[in-house]
Parts: structure tokens; C-alpha cells; sequence
């Protein structure tokens, strides 16, 4: 029989990211407080002072990327697999998780190379969104079956719903959500553009899109890049034949979530009411939070109604399902508080 670990280790992976150190911080005293630890599955933050007697703190996960990891590595260890349930028909997320600056937008998409020196399909910055892609239509392509696969790219800004792949110039016209009169689990997105993906090269000019629009927003909305979260995602339909002639369609969805700065949910109760006070609780963040600790708490009720994001996200969440956390923090002294925050939350996720 699987013990309660492992099942539940089936459904939700928790993952931790630390990237190198930043030019400033390396100019900073006492710099390096993390440790990395890829085959214990472990990461060890030194707590206050320095030297072989200083506390320190130490956190197990199901896995654990240092600052020399490659995008390729975090891509083929965390997606991967992901994929290959999205393709059998099942919907998965992946989240990106940590305090703003500390590579969020750098593991979910990535950057490009300088002096374009590489092609986008061979940048070693490439990250998980491109490189989905791509695998779905390397797989798919060789195995014959017939697909079609179609992306969204929307933003959740204090709480509103915004469509970056939108052919509308506005960028400040939210979107209106519903629940889906079909599926229990489901909600309507009203006018949210879905566009279909012919082939790989196509993939860059639609993220292209969504970047420039993204840069407009965040002209327009203040802080939006911190305190929105952003999720694309992929909807794959697959058409096989079976053996006694039936046509047998598979539908698998995968979101690729790069959440709001994590500084945006509170600490403490003080802190809490401060930031709430002034307008910067994030109830998207907040909730799934409380969401995950349900689901992995098993407790009856998940709360997935109490916010925008959980809303949207309730058919890939739960159930039969994956999902992964990547929680992302940085080296830093400077950041040490909001990185054993991050820790934390990671490992009540676990
Ligand atoms: P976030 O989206 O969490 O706010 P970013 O992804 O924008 O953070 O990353 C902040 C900075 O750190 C960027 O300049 C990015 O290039 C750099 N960075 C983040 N993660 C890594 C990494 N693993 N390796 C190298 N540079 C990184
Ligand atoms: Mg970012």
C-alpha cells in the first residue's frame, strides 16, 4: 500500500530555486547565508552571524536547485514528467513562487542571450513556457497523433482579469468571469483570446505579444509587475482512432503560473493589517495559500472560490491532477526574512 507521502507526493512536488548572487548583494556584508544542497533535497539558511557556530536552519523538498542549475535541469526534472500527464489528459500547474527579484520570470520564461547569439529554440536562458511548447510539438509530431494546441495568456491584477494576448490595443479593459454551466469545476472567461499554435516557430511572436502588453500595463498600473500574477495556459486536443474505428478525443491542460511577489501577503497580524490597510493584500496569493495547505491537509472544503486565481484554477488544482511549486529565493543576507518566509510557505505546501 503507498503511504500517505507518497500518494500525496504524486499530486503536489515542491521545489526550491536559489539563484546566484545579484552584483549588489555580492557588495553586501555577510552575503551568502543559503546552501544548496541537489541530492539531499536540502537547503540550509545560516539564521544570524557568521562562522561554524552560527544557527542555522535546514529545509527538506522534493527538490532542490542551487545557483549554478541550468534551466534545461529545472526543465527537465520539473516539467517534464508534468507533461507527460497533460498529454494522457489531465490538467497540471506549475507555479512560480518567492519574493520579487529573485527569478520567477527567469525560470517560467525565461531570457534571451545577448547579441543573439543564440536562436530562441537553442537559448540555454530559454525557460519552462518556450520549452513546453517546443516538447509538445517535438512529441506529438513524431507519434503520430492528430493535435491541435491552443495558449492563453492572462493577468491578474487587484483582482481583475486582463487579456495579454487581447488584438485590442487597451490594456486596462478587464475581463468578466463566470462559472461554466458544463463543468462544475469550471469557469467561463468572457472574450479571453485563445489562440491556436501551428507550429513551434510561432511560439516567440505570440509570448512577444504578450510582453509588449505586459509593458504597457505596467505603465498604467502601479507596481503591477510585482503584484500581478500571470498565467499561461497551454490546451492540448488530441484526436486517435481506436482499434474498433472510434474516434477517441483527449484534452490536457497545463497553466504555467508566475505569481505576484510573495512580500505581498503579510507576516505577521501587524504587518497584515498594515499592508491590508493600505490596499496591498494580495487575496489571490492569500487564498492559495490556504487552498494548498487544504488540499494538502485534505480537509473537506477548499476555499477555491475566495479569489480570482483559485477560481480560474479549480479544474487543475486538486483531484486527479499535478502540480508543482517552484519557490524561488535569493542568497542574500539582505533577503534573509523574506527567504525563510518563502521557505516556509514552500514547506507547508509539502
Ligand atoms: P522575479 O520574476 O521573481 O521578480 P526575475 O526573474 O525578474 O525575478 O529575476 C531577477 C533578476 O535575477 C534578473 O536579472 C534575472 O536575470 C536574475 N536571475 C534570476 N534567477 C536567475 C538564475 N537562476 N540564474 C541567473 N540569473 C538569475
Ligand atoms: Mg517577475
Amino acid at each position: 500500500m503507498a503511504s500517505k507521502k507518497e500518494e500525496k507526493g504524486r499530486n503536489i512536488q515542491v521545489v526550491v530555486r536559489c539563484r546566484p548572487l545579484s552584483t549588489v548583494e555580492r557588495k553586501s556584508v555577510a552575503h551568502n547565508v543559503v546552501e544548496c544542497d541537489h541530492v539531499r533535497k536540502e537547503i540550509n539558511v545560516r539564521t544570524a552571524g557568521i562562522g561554524e557556530k552560527a544557527p542555522r536552519k535546514t529545509y527538506t523538498y522534493d527538490m532542490v536547485f542551487g545557483p549554478s542549475a541550468k534551466q534545461i535541469e529545472v526543465y527537465r526534472s520539473v516539467v517534464y514528467p508534468i507533461l507527460d500527464e497533460v498529454i494522457l489528459g489531465y490538467n497540471c500547474t506549475v507555479f512560480a513562487y518567492g519574493q520579487t527579484g529573485t527569478g520567477k520570470t527567469f525560470t517560467m520564461e525565461g531570457e534571451r542571450s545577448p547579441n543573439e547569439e543564440f536562436t530562441w529554440e537553442e537559448d540555454p536562458l530559454a525557460g519552462i513556457i518556450p520549452r513546453t511548447l517546443h516538447q509538445i510539438f517535438e512529441k506529438l509530431s513524431t507519434n503520430g497523433t492528430e493535435f491541435s494546441v491552443k495558449v492563453s495568456l492572462l493577468e491578474i491584477y487587484n483582482e481583475e482579469l486582463f487579456d495579454l494576448l487581447s488584438p485590442s490595443p487597451e490594456v486596462n479593459e478587464h475581463l468578466l468571469m463566470f462559472d461554466d454551466p458544463r463543468n462544475k469545476r469550471g469557469v467561463v472567461i468572457k472574450g479571453l483570446e485563445e489562440i491556436t499554435v501551428h507550429n513551434k516557430d510561432e511560439v516567440y511572436q505570440i509570448l512577444e505579444r504578450g510582453s509588449a502588453k505586459r509593458k504597457t500595463a505596467s505603465t498604467l498600473m502601479n507596481a503591477y509587475s510585482s503584484r500581478s500574477h500571470s498565467v499561461f495556459s497551454i490546451t492540448i486536443h488530441m484526436k486517435e482512432i481506436t482499434i474498433d474505428g472510434e474516434e477517441l478525443v483527449t484534452i490536457g491542460k497545463l497553466n504555467l503560473v508566475d505569481l505576484a511577489g510573495s512580500e505581498n501577503i503579510g507576516r505577521s497580524g501587524a504587518v497584515e493589517k498594515r499592508a491590508r490597510e493600505a490596499g496591498n493584500i494580495n487575496q489571490s496569493l492569500l487564498t492559495l495559500g490556504r487552498v494548498i495547505t487544504a488540499l494538502v491537509g485534505r480537509t473537506p472544503h477548499i476555499p477555491y472560490r475566495e479569489s480570482k486565481l483559485t477560481r480560474i484554477l479549480q479544474d487543475s488544482l486538486g483531484g486527479r491532477t499535478r502540480t508543482s511549486i517552484i519557490a524561488t529565493v535569493s542568497p542574500a543576507h539582505m533577503n534573509l526574512e523574506e527567504t525563510l518566509s518563502t521557505l516556509e510557505y514552500a514547506s507547508r505546501a509539502m
